[in-house]
C-alpha cells in the first residue's frame, strides 16, 4: 500500500514552480548528502515509503542533523530539524505552485472571521500572512484594541503596530497557536524537505475529499477508523445505515470519541436529539454500558485502563459528565502515543491494534423496529472480493492518517501530560520497540495507558 501511494505522488501532475523548487532544494547545500534519485522523467523522486531501505536512508540522514543541530531525537523532531534546515522557510504548493511560509503565520478560519466581524475585511484563506494583514486593517489605535480582541488578548497595554506584532510574533506565531496555521505541515522523513507536497492553500483538495466521498458511499463511519476503535465495525455501519433509512440517528451508548466500542447496538434517536446530545453520557447510560459489559466487549482496549479505574464511581449524572471529560481527553493522549510510535517508524507495530477482519463478512437485519432500534435476526455472509481488499487499505489509510494529523497537534503542545514518568516510560517503549521486542513492547504500552489513567484519575 504505501509503495503504491508513492509511485501515485511521484507520478502526480506537478506544477512549474513545484519542479523549480525540487532543483533549488537538491542542489542547496544544507541538503547535502540527503538520498535522492531521479525517475525516467528526470524528475527528482520526491517521496519514499518511510520503511524502505531508501526511507532509511533518509532518516538518517536527518538523525545526524538532529545531533549536530542539538534537536533531541524523539517525537516532534524531524518537524524541527525540517524547519532549520530549509534554507528559505518558503514552500511550494506541488497543485498550485503557491509559494507559503512555514510558520503559523495564517490566519485560520475563526480568526478569518474575527478580522470580518471587527474590520469587514474579506481575508482569503492563505494569501497574506498575519503580519501583512496587520498592516493593512490598523490604521488607528482603536484598531490594536480590535485586533486584541480576535485573538483574545486581554490586561495587556500594547501601544504600536510593531508592539502588536511582536506579541503576536512570540505568543502565537512562535507558539504554535490554533489561531494560526502554517503554509505546510511537516511530513518528514517520507518527503525529501520534510514538508507535504501540498501546501495548505491545497491542503484537503487531493486527499481527503476523495477519502470522504469513499467513506460516505460505502456507508462508513470513519470515526472508528480515526479512533482506532475495536468492536465489530462491519455490523455496526450495516446497521447505522438501516437507522438512517428510518430517517433516525443511531446514537452510540459509549460514544467511538471516548473510546467506546463501535458496536451494532444503538439508540434510537432522531437527529435533532442527537446532536443536542453531543456525545456526553447519562448515568443511565453508564448504567446500560456496565450491564451490557457482562455479556460483551463494549469499550475498546486502550480506553480499559480508564473506564475499568472510574466506572464504579458515577453516582449522578454529573459524574456521567466528568467521566466524559476525561475519557475523551484520555483517548486524545493514546493517539498522541500512537502517532508517536508511528513518526519513529513503527507502525507496523501499530497494526496489532486494528481489525481489518471483519471487512470479510456482510450483514442483513431482518425484523427492525425503529421504534426500539432491536431487529429480530441478522444474516451474515462471508466475502473475500476485490472490495474488500480496498476497504482494508482504506481502514489503514484512515487510522494512520489520523495519526500523522495528530504529530501536527503534538507539534504545538510539547508537555501534554507534563509528566517525566510518562516521558521515562516512553522511552522504554521505544527501546524494546526498536530491539524488536514486540510482546515487551505491547505489555509496555499498556503500562504507558496505565500511567496516565492514574493522572485521569488524580483530576477525578
Ligand atoms: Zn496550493
Amino acid at each position: 500500500m504505501k509503495e503504491l501511494k508513492e509511485t501515485a505522488d511521484n507520478k502526480r501532475q506537478w506544477n512549474e514552480n513545484f519542479l523549480k523548487y525540487t532543483e533549488f532544494i537538491v542542489g542547496h547545500k544544507n541538503y547535502k548528502g540527503l538520498f535522492f534519485e531521479r525517475g525516467e522523467d528526470k524528475r527528482v523522486k520526491w517521496v519514499v515509503a518511510g520503511k524502505s531501505d531508501k526511507g532509511v536512508e533518509r532518516r538518517n540522514w536527518w538523525n545526524k542533523k538532529c545531533l549536530e543541530n542539538g534537536v533531541q531525537l524523539g517525537a516532534g523532531c524531524y518537524a524541527k530539524i525540517a524547519y532549520i534546515v530549509h534554507p528559505t522557510k518558503l514552500h511550494t504548493c506541488q497543485i498550485c505552485g503557491k509559494e507559503l511560509r512555514l510558520e503559523y503565520v495564517y490566519p485560520n478560519k475563526r480568526t478569518i472571521e474575527g478580522f470580518k466581524r471587527e474590520f469587514n475585511v474579506t481575508i482569503h484563506p492563505y494569501t497574506r500572512d498575519i503580519y501583512q494583514i496587520i498592516d493593512e486593517v490598523v490604521k488607528a489605535n482603536d484598531d490594536i484594541e480590535r485586533v486584541k480582541r480576535i485573538f483574545k488578548i486581554k490586561g495587556i497595554n500594547i501601544p504600536s503596530v510593531d508592539a502588536l506584532k511582536q506579541h503576536l510574533k512570540v505568543n502565537f506565531v512562535e507558539a504554535y497557536s490554533k489561531a494560526l496555521s502554517p503554509g505546510v505541515y511537516s511530513n518528514s522523513p517520507d518527503r525529501l524537505d520534510g514538508y507535504h507536497s501540498d501546501g495548505n492553500c491545497c491542503r484537503g483538495v487531493s486527499d481527503k475529499g476523495r477519502h470522504k466521498s469513499n467513506m460516505q458511499r460505502y456507508g462508513q463511519d470513519r470515526r472508528v477508523y480515526e479512533n482506532w476503535a475495536d468492536g465489530d465495525w462491519k455490523m455496526a455501519d450495516r446497521l447505522m445505515s438501516i437507522f438512517r433509512k428510518h430517517d433516525l440517528s443511531a446514537d452510540h451508548i459509549g460514544p467511538i470519541s471516548l473510546g467506546f466500542c463501535h458496536r451494532p447496538k444503538f439508540h434510537p434517536l432522531t437527529k435533532a436529539e442527537n446532536s443536542a446530545k453531543n456525545n456526553r453520557m447519562s448515568l443511565k447510560d453508564v448504567e446500560v454500558l456496565l450491564e451490557d459489559e457482562k455479556t460483551e466487549q463494549v469499550v475498546s482496549w486502550h480506553s480499559k485502563f480508564i473506564w475499568d479505574k472510574l466506572k464504579n464511581k458515577i453516582v449522578n449524572d454529573k459524574d456521567a459528565v466528568k467521566l466524559c471529560d476525561l475519557m475523551r481527553k484520555n483517548l486524545h493522549h493514546i493517539l498522541i502515543v500512537f502517532s508517536m510510535i508511528d513518526e519513529m517508524g513503527y507502525g507496523e507495530f501499530l497494526k496489532q491494534f486494528l481489525n481489518p477482519e471483519y471487512s470479510f463478512f456482510d450483514y442483513q437485519f431482518e425484523g427492525f423496529n425503529p421504534e426500539t432500534g432491536k431487529y429480530k435476526k441478522v444474516v451474515s455472509k462471508k466475502l473475500t472480493g476485490k472490495n474488500q481488499q480496498n476497504n482494508i487499505k482504506r481502514y489503514y489509510r484512515v487510522a494512520f492518517d489520523k495519526l500523522k494529523e495528530y504529530r501536527e497537534i503534538e507539534n504545538r503542545k510539547t508537555n501534554i501530560w507534563n509528566s517525566n514518568e510518562v516521558d521515562a516510560e516512553l522511552e522504554k517503549l521505544f527501546s524494546l520497540l526498536s530491539a524488536k521486542k514486540k510482546k515487551e513492547a505491547k505489555t509496555q504500552l499498556e503500562n504507558v495507558f496505565k500511567l496516565l489513567t492514574n493522572i485521569a484519575e488524580s483530576n477525578w
